[in-house]
């Protein structure tokens, strides 16, 4: 992640790099045993055997079944799959279920700082289904705002298809109330998806004992190569597949499946979590050691999203009177690697729209800094991350 005068990276919310065990464990599924799993012959059981190994393992660390296990292309599409997928279902049973189904406007409840896979996945059922899309209100923290979600979900709970509500946000680390979500959402009947995507590997996610029903997650952000990724669904949430083929994954996700993605997956979730249990503490004080320094040393400074309740490697400020970009631009220039908030906008530098749901002015809003690391951070990465970011601050006049 670092040396002495080389780049900090401190962007792991945007991806992380494969480490050497995982590669070496997928090697041989390219390789050897690099049959279809799919094909009778005993190469093709081997591969059948490792792909069902690594649905367990990964089950296990999710707190879930294998059977829940959905293995996909990444974060996005596991997004698109539970929301599209679950509110088309349901809005199929509702359709059947009315004496008028000509005049059923489905809806769909998602909070207002959802990533753009659920938040487009959403309004792309508006445009194309007519679905009501639902945005809750966040507070100043990110935080969702429970009684609203309430009010929303019992206001039409016969024509809601699905709450769907992250773990933890990508632009500042603000962990959600999943289990009041769930609470809330099936008092009245509504299944619950949660984009587990920045969570994974983090922090502890049981997806059954937290008895949610879809819950997403994207391997390159604990270490797998991009494009693998998996929607955990269970068999009780009525779900449509999107691609239409073969009929593997459940006939959800069809498809000849990745056999060294799966394997890869199963071991970075595996290793992640081990380091996250002997590491976790450490990681949250180098965290807390970061966010004081920088507080410290720019007094206009300010920390972004729940002080809290938040990612134990995520920081995230604003620095009203500098631009995020500037700031990006001229700490890069110092070795220092990190985003404005979500990289996923394909090199926009659009202002971070949690920041703007979180009741912030667009002129503060871009102002915007994010750093975030899954190892903890030495003293002198800290030192140096801070001195960088006091020195570009007055560079750019703050
Ligand atoms: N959901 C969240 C919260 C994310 O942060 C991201 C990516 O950053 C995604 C979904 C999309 O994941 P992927 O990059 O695997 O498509």
């Amino acid at each position: 992640m670092s040396s002495d005068d080389g780049e900090l990276y401190l962007d792991a919310a945007s991806t992380e790099p494969v480490g050497r065990d995982v590669i070496d464990a997928m090697l041989p599924f390219m390789t050897d045993a690099y049959a279809n799993p799919a094909s009778v012959h005993r190469t093709g059981k081997t591969a059948a055997q490792a792909l069902d190994a690594a649905r367990r393992s990964f089950a296990a660390n999710l707190g879930a079944r294998p059977d829940d296990v959905i293995f996909t292309s990444g974060g996005t599409e596991s997004d698109n799959l539970a929301v599209k997928g679950i509110a088309l279902a349901r809005m199929e049973r509702m359709r059947r279920a009315a004496t008028d189904a000509s005049s059923l406007c489905p809806r769909i409840i998602i909070s207002a700082v959802e990533h753009p896979a659920v938040a487009e996945s959403a309004a792309w059922l508006e445009r194309f289904f007519g679905f009501e899309v639902v945005r809750v209100p966040v507070d100043s923290t990110a935080r969702i705002d429970l009684e609203a979600l309430d009010r929303e979900v019992a206001a039409a709970p016969e024509r809601t298809a699905l709450v769907s509500v992250m773990l933890a946000n990508n632009e500042v680390g603000t962990i959600q109330p999943v289990a009041d979500v769930v609470r809330i959402a099936h008092a009245a009947g509504v299944p619950v998806h949660v984009d587990a995507v920045q969570a994974a590997g983090q922090i502890p996610i049981r997806m059954r004992d937290w008895d949610v029903d879809a819950l997403s997650v994207s391997g390159h952000k604990f270490g797998t190569p991009k494009g693998l990724g998996a929607l955990l669904v269970r068999s009780r949430t009525p779900i449509e597949p999107l691609l239409s083929g073969g009929g593997q994954e459940r006939g959800l996700r069809s498809g000849t499946q990745n056999v060294a993605g799966a394997v890869g997956l199963a071991i970075a979730l595996d290793g992640s979590i081990a380091f996250m249990r002997e590491h976790h503490a450490e990681l949250i004080a180098s965290r807390d050691r970061l966010i004081r320094g920088v507080l410290d040393a720019v007094p206009q400074a300010r920390l972004t999203g729940d002080p809290e309740h938040r990612l134990p490697g995520h920081a995230s400020f604003i620095f009203p009177g500098v631009t995020g970009e500037a700031l990006l631009v001229d700490l890069d220039a110092r070795g220092i690697e990190c985003s404005s908030g979500s990289a996923c906008a394909v090199g926009r530098h659009e202002i971070p729209p949690t920041l703007l749901a979180m009741g912030l002015e667009p002129s503060v809003a871009k102002s915007a800094l994010r750093l975030t690391f899954r190892r903890p951070l030495s003293d002198a990465d800290v030192n140096r991350t801070v001195t960088a970011i006091r020195r570009s601050c007055t560079a750019l006049g703050l």
